[in-house]
């Protein structure tokens, strides 16, 4: 007799609980010695100063004043249609590549991930990402029977590893005969690098002549969970440019998603946008897409998609609502900045931050640097490769002298 009843497949899964633990023990630390005294960088979302969760009073009015049919009424498997326009305007904004493009909504940002893997590599293929990495991206892979593989974002110099990027993508390229590639920029999570235009220009590049040699098929999904924190609008978004007229077996996929940029995280809305100079491929992305949205949640959350609508059609709460977002991110970028000049100055080595919700720092025993930090009470996230400081969830009150305590704590182990 056996004492599992899962399938073959199933036996043994269960999901990593860092993040969890270190939430928990700095929500433990705070109900112990009050919250004042307690910075905790665990959180994935935005954290107002007065240590509550951040809301756009915007979204949060027009939300509240949808009619209660946008919210109980199904929506179309596809998504609403003027949502996916607006998606796609959204995604873009004055930077829109040459090209067809279709948008295909899904269950967050997660879900678009999701979706992208499902069709666009082979069951028992990888998928190739970059050494640092979003926990979940491992994963959704072996949800659906791929394998994540790795290679190193930075260099000695700490500039993107181009090298490393090319050697992965030839050497898996050499046994499959087609490849998605997860690129998650600009503000990467857990790094907060963002990809420059020469970088993106060399990935292209190497996808280009990779994709030569045989019949070979490569797609690429950038992950834009944070783009609306990286930066002015159209700056962080040149480097969409560069996917004009690519060549038919490189296809490029934008994971989008109301999470972050509309503080609607637990609303769970995002979309898949595919672009490509062949219509015929775009088609079919239409297709598949929608049928594994059909095959895995079915239709997603109306009201989210309504309420997006609604801001974009209306210039005058469009204004406002821009106008509250970017005070969010003028937020978070003097908390990074403190962190990132004090780190300097006391010679800590952070990896190089230039926008969004975490940087991190690279650390032989992430654990135990966290572990060390539990005496002064700061919590952060032990990654494989470092510690991760939630830079969205620490007042700039906090951030002074939390770098140098980070600097104590990790020469101490
Ligand atoms: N991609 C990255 C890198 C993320 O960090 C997140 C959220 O934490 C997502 C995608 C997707 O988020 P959601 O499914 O909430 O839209």
């Amino acid at each position: 007799m056996s004492d599992t009843m899962t399938a073959s497949h199933a036996f043994g899964k269960e999901l990593s609980d860092v993040i969890f633990g270190a939430s928990a023990a700095a929500q433990k630390a705070a109900a112990q010695h009050g919250a004042q005294k307690v910075t905790n960088a665990t959180i994935g979302a935005i954290i107002d100063d007065d240590e509550k969760l951040a809301c756009i009073p915007t979204m949060e009015n027009v939300f509240r004043s949808l009619p209660m049919n946008d919210i109980i009424a199904y929506a179309p498997i596809a998504g609403l249609p003027g949502y996916l326009d607006t998606v796609i305007d959204l995604t873009f904004a004055d930077q829109k590549p040459n090209g067809y493009f279709s948008a295909v909504a899904s269950a967050g940002g997660t879900g678009a991930v999701h979706n992208a893997i499902a069709n666009y590599s082979e069951i028992g293929d990888k998928v190739l990402t970059s050494d640092w990495y979003w926990g979940p991206y491992n994963a959704l892979c072996h949800e659906q029977g791929r394998e994540l593989d790795t290679y190193q974002l930075f260099d000695e110099k700490q500039n993107f590893n181009i090298a490393d990027f090319t050697k992965k993508v030839e050497e898996l390229l050499k046994k499959q005969s087609s490849l998605l590639i997860i690129i998650n920029t600009p503000a990467h999570n857990p790094t907060g690098y963002s990809l420059s235009e020469d970088d993106w220009a060399q990935v292209i590049d190497v996808c280009k002549s990779a994709g030569k040699s045989g019949d070979k098929k490569i797609s690429i999904l950038v992950d834009i969970a944070y783009i609306d924190y990286a930066g002015e609008k159209n700056e962080a978004r040149k480097f969409m440019k560069q996917f004009s007229d690519l060549p038919d077996n490189l296809f490029v996929m934008f994971a989008f998603s109301m999470s972050k940029g509309y503080t609607m995280y637990g609303q769970r809305t995002g979309a898949l946008i595919g672009l490509s100079a062949n219509k015929t491929i775009i088609d079919e992305f239409t297709a598949v897409t929608k049928y594994t949205s059909r095959a895995t949640w079915s239709n997603i959350n109306r009201g989210a998609m309504t309420v997006l609508t609604k801001i974009q059609q209306d210039a005058a709460l469009l204004k406002q609502f821009e106008a509250e977002r970017e005070a969010l991110y003028q937020k978070i970028k003097e908390r990074g900045a403190i962190f990132m000049k004090e780190a300097a100055e006391c010679g800590l080595n952070a990896l190089p931050y230039k926008a969004g919700f975490f940087l991190s720092i690279p650390a032989k025993d992430p654990a135990a640097v966290c572990d060390k930090l539990h005496d002064d009470l700061i919590f952060a996230v032990p990654l494989k490769k470092g510690v991760r400081v939630a830079v969205c969830a620490v007042p700039a009150s906090k951030m002074y002298g939390m770098a140098e305590k980070i600097k104590h704590a990790w020469d101490a182990v």
